[in-house]
């Protein structure tokens, strides 16, 4: 068994198929074995040792020392010279790595108190952090922090695993939980399905599931606790069921529901060459959102008429190594040219919440992730302004290859946005007295996802060159729901009369200056919702590409008058339930419209 495989059994073996239903994160039908990962926490395995296995555990000890200052060492021949306070952070990290009071001290606790090297290291951090504590010194603080990320790496090593997993392929990957990273190594090892505890369907995870077309249940609450490793598993991503143990019967009509939906997509993939027009003439541009560069070729051949979102974080997380400034250059110049001639966004890094990169971040603990130091606050700190200007310069770099748009997330208002171009044009200005090119009308513009962005949208719109609405942050924040959160995902209502009328305040707010405007986050992809989006002023819609042609759909059968009428009533409807009718019965509607023509 894998250090990642549960040992606990399950209660559902020993006959009878049990039913567990979710969020339906990803559309599609997958059966395959369950392969079980447990991503809590690292867990300290804690042994008593026999004398004759000291050595042993020492040398292992030792090995796993060595293995975390040669990784250390990777990261810092890929920082260039300028990024001096990475530097000197790595720097201290190896000069922990070779520290009495944390390594002598570990060894100590081996050879004395006969315990394994795991435990032992434990104790040493514990002891030196106690100490740290202690001091009235800001500097110290800090350092605690410091000699936790080194005890992390050294345990890693010691377990003999690093962040990743790795299951077969054709696996079910059953979890309590899935980083955003882990769920894109999941997709290269061809794994089947997903089905995991926790998460909404606006999480990363799911996102990340979506854009890989990797079927996917979340936010199943207790799913680990009834699986055991290899039960046979169903995970229907498009209802949001997962099935444990299923009899043969279930798996036969399953294996039908798959084929048929197959079917369906394969049609619907034969019509993403037609444009998407309203029936009276309106052309709505559908852009596709990104958050890796194979999805570029996906993108393409859904009919994507540019990119309306290109997440920079997974292309980081993803790197073993601090990704250099060469490194933003080749992925942004990768990803125009998958592009053809089309328009590209990059987003600016976003990282932090739920996306955390762990080989390359500072660890910190913050009661809030969702409301603390993450996205453009993150960046802009000491510690990451070098890894920051890299990304920005490699992208500023890429420009000159393509037609590249700009954007900064998590803007909150005026301060921020200020803030955030002041060190873009910092960073151009270096670039110019080096005599590197790039684009000098590059169009800069922001990310609205917080209710204060929104509501100051008509200040904001005199600064930057477009908007891109965040709906899946813009939800979270407005009606305070964790977008993550399983247990009050049921809050989490995109035709909120709140969030209609943030919308709408910022189309008009692009509108009257003059700005283009689209909207990114996962509800552009809801053929359902599509409509509504028209009614406000919407005309550019970006989404993963796999939901484009239902929405093409629901575009190509509607009429502006139409959808501005919807757009009127549904503003003046005082619930989400209520606004969910009126466009359940729009679609409704114009479906049999359309069927009478026929
Ligand atoms: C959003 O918040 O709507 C968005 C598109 O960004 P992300 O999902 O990456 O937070
Ligand atoms: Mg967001």
């Amino acid at each position: 068994m894998g250090p990642m495989q549960m040992s606990t059994s399950p209660e559902s073996s020993g006959g009878g198929e049990l039913r567990k239903t979710g969020i339906a994160a990803c559309q599609g039908i997958a059966i395959g074995r369950a392969y079980i990962v447990d991503r809590r926490q690292l867990k300290v395995p804690k042994r008593h040792i026999d004398k004759d296995e000291v050595e042993g555990e020492i040398e292992r000890f030792t090995r796993a020392i060595e293995a975390s200052g040669r990784q250390l060492e990777k990261i810092k021949q890929k920082i260039e010279e300028r990024e001096k306070d990475h530097y000197a952070i790595i720097t201290a990290h190896q000069l922990i790595l070779r520290d009495d009071h944390v390594i002598g001290a570990a060894t100590q606790h081996i050879r004395e108190e006969f315990i394994n090297a795991e435990w032992a290291l434990r104790r040493s951090v514990e002891q030196i952090k106690s100490v740290f504590d202690a001091v009235e010194d800001d500097y110290f603080r800090e350092r605690r922090s410091d000699v936790d990320f080194v005890g992390e790496r050294v345990l890693r090593n010691l377990l003999g695993r690093d962040s990743r997993v790795t299951p077969p392929p054709d696996a079910i990957v059953i979890a309590h939980d899935l980083s955003p990273a882990d769920t894109a190594v999941l997709y290269r090892a061809a794994v089947a399905g997903i089905a995991t505890d926790v998460g909404g369907k606006t999480s990363h995870t799911a996102i990340i599931a979506r854009g890989y077309s990797t079927p996917a249940v979340v936010g199943t609450e207790d799913l680990t606790n009834h699986v055991g490793r290899d039960d046979l598993v169903i995970v229907d991503g498009t209802e949001g069921v997962v099935i444990i143990n299923p009899d043969p019967e279930t798996v036969t009509q399953y294996r039908e529901r798959g084929r048929l939906e197959i079917a369906a997509g394969i049609a619907r993939l034969s019509r993403s060459a037609e444009p998407a027009v309203t029936r009276d003439g309106v052309q709505v541009e559908l852009l596709a959102n990104l958050d890796h560069l194979n999805e570029a070729s996906v993108a393409v051949s859904y009919g994507a008429d540019g990119v309306g979102l290109c997440r920079t974080e997974y292309h980081f997380m993803a790197s073993e190594e601090l990704p250099s400034e060469q490194d933003h250059f080749a992925y942004a110049t990768d990803v125009m040219k998958a592009m053809g001639s089309r328009p590209v966004t990059f987003r600016t890094l976003d990282l932090g919440a739920d996306k955390i990169s762990e080989q390359h971040m500072e660890p910190h603990d913050e009661a809030n992730p969702a409301l603390g130091l993450r996205s453009l606050r993150l960046c802009l700190t000491d510690s990451m302004r070098p890894v920051f200007r890299s990304q920005l310069r490699g992208l500023l770099r890429a420009s000159a290859h393509g037609q590249m748009r700009l954007m900064f997330p998590m803007i909150s208002g005026l301060e921020e946005l200020r803030a955030a171009k002041d060190f873009l044009a910092d960073v151009q200005g270096e670039l110019r007295s080096e005599g590197v090119a790039f684009d000098e009308d590059l169009p800069v513009g922001i990310m609205i996802e917080m209710p204060s962005a929104a509501l100051v949208a008509d200040h904001l719109a005199k600064y930057v060159d477009f908007f891109s609405i965040g709906t899946n942050d813009l939800i979270q924040y407005t009606i305070a729901v964790d977008r993550m959160n399983e247990l009050v995902s049921y809050l989490y209502a995109p035709l909120h009369p709140a969030l209609l009328r943030l919308i709408q305040s910022v189309v008009v707010a692009a509108k009257d200056r003059g700005i283009p405007v689209s909207i990114c986050g996962e509800m552009a992809g809801d053929p359902l919702v599509a409509p509504v989006l028209l009614g406000l002023g919407l005309r550019t819609l970006s989404m993963h590409a796999v939901a484009m042609p239902d929405v093409k759909d629901a575009i190509c059968c509607a009429r502006v008058e139409d959808v501005e009428a919807l757009a009127k009533q549904v503003l003046q409807l005082e619930s989400a339930t209520e606004v969910r009718q009126a466009a359940v019965a729009f679609t409704n509607e114009r479906k049999l419209a359309r069927e009478r023509k026929q």
